[in-house]
């Protein structure tokens, strides 16, 4: 016996759940599949299990896709304010973290609860534990079988993310999906994700383990961020490198300014005039960890001087080590740690419109599996409910 739906959908994390509940509440009859025991495991972990769930700021500027317009109009069409509205009308409370970002004030449960509520009055069929076997095209759509049985349906949506994680259930069915029918996917990367060091900088940083400074950083390409950074004993983390390392790539250096709020000269200036035997080291220290000041000692950036001692080119190179310091990364955690996946299935081939692959009628792809990737701070989820709004809303159409 064949089952039939409107809609199979696969993959119920973010972008999947949203778009099932949206194409059933517009009267479609949707068969939502995954693998995992659990929806939405990646929303239940993000957030630091708070769930950031959007950024009042996002706009397309946020995201980075080898087409940098695509994101334009799903983004346009479903905001981050239509979301806001939607949580707010599930009663759940939120708060703004920084930096416009959005996270449950409870737990990032409540948005799962929220995802699988909106189905259930969408009357969505959702299915767990269900692995594709394999995926054909015929004159009515799409059969679709699945370990537990085979589907008829008119229209194919894959929302199955990205490689990130492959222990909260990622995997590249996406992109095979996409190859399959002769989509082109563009190479992935691991994107949000801490960095790694080569062993003479490690083994003196890896001292520093669990210090958080606040910096600017920049990539060779001139993005910035200001945010803070985390010494780890493999690398460098927190959000400003994790920003950061989405721009990065292998054989390039970041540049980390320590002092980013410091206008330098002025305050060594000030202090010189004021403490002319004071350490070069206890002046640092009143803006920069007193361990992050003698590790750069241990790495020569800083000399052993009193203020009085510390001539003009030593004040010159100081500036430029603490304003400047280049940091050649050796490499990524990969995606065992990685947020998102960078590149994947071609913008080109798909509609900004609808998500729909132009060359395959009828076969959507939504969310992180698309070169869509966003910024730390609420835009990745952003990015599945909008591409998911547009889809759902083309689907409805068909
Ligand atoms: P996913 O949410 O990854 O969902 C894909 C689904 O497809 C999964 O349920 C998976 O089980 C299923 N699937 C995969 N392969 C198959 C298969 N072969 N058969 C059947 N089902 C399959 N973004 C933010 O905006 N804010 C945050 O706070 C945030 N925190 C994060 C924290 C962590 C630890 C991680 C890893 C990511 C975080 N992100 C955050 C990124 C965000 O989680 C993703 O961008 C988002 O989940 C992508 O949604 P998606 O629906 O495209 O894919």
């Amino acid at each position: 016996v064949v089952e039939q739906a409107d809609v199979v959908i696969i993959g119920a994390g973010a972008a999947g759940l949203f778009c099932a509940a949206q194409a059933g509440q517009l009267g479609l009859n949707v068969l939502l599949v995954d693998n995992g025991k659990k929806p939405g495991r990646k929303i239940l972990m993000s957030g630091g299990g708070r769930c950031n769930f959007t950024n009042m700021y996002a706009d397309h500027t946020a995201y980075l896709s080898h087409n940098p317009h695509f994101c334009k109009s799903a983004l346009a069409r479903y905001t981050q304010w239509d979301f806001i509205e939607l949580v707010s009308r599930h009663g759940v409370a939120y708060h703004e973290k920084t930096l416009g970002q959005l996270f449950c004030d409870n737990s990032a449960e409540d948005m799962v609860n929220l995802l699988v509520k909106e189905c259930e009055q969408g009357n969505v069929d959702l299915r767990m534990r269900n692995e594709v076997l394999s995926v054909e095209s015929n004159e009515q759509g799409f059969m679709i079988k699945l370990s537990a049985g085979n589907i008829q349906a008119k229209s194919l949506v894959i929302a199955s993310g990205g490689l990130s994680m492959p222990g909260l259930g990622a995997t590249p069915f996406g992109y095979k999906i996409a190859e399959q029918f002769g989509i082109n996917v563009l190479p992935t990367r691991a994107g949000l994700v801490p960095v790694t060091l080569h062993k003479p900088l490690l083994e003196v940083l890896q001292t520093l383990s669990g210090v958080a400074v606040p910096v600017s950083v920049t990539a060779e390409n001139g993005t910035n961020f200001k945010e803070s950074l985390l010494f780890t004993h493999r690398g460098l983390s927190g959000p400003a490198i994790l920003q950061i390392s989405s721009y990065w790539q292998p054989g390039e250096s970041i540049t980390v300014n320590l002092l980013p709020n410091l206008d330098l000269d002025a305050f060594l200036n000030e202090e010189r005039a004021e403490h002319p035997n004071q350490s070069l080291k206890n002046t640092l220290a009143r803006h920069l960890p007193k361990r992050l000041v003698e590790s750069l000692q241990t790495l020569n950036k800083v000399p052993d001087v009193t203020l009085k001692q510390l001539s003009a080119p030593q004040q010159q190179q100081l500036a430029d080590t603490l304003q400047q310091w280049q940091i050649q990364p050796n490499g990524t955690e990969g995606y065992r740690t990685a947020e998102v996946t960078l590149g994947g299935v071609d913008t080109k081939a798909l509609s900004s419109k609808t998500m729909e692959s132009v060359q395959v009628p009828g076969l959507y792809f939504i969310g992180e599996v698309v070169d869509v990737t966003g910024w730390l701070g609420g835009y990745n989820f952003q990015w599945a409910w909008s591409s998911a709004w547009a889809c759902a809303q083309a689907l409805a159409k068909t």
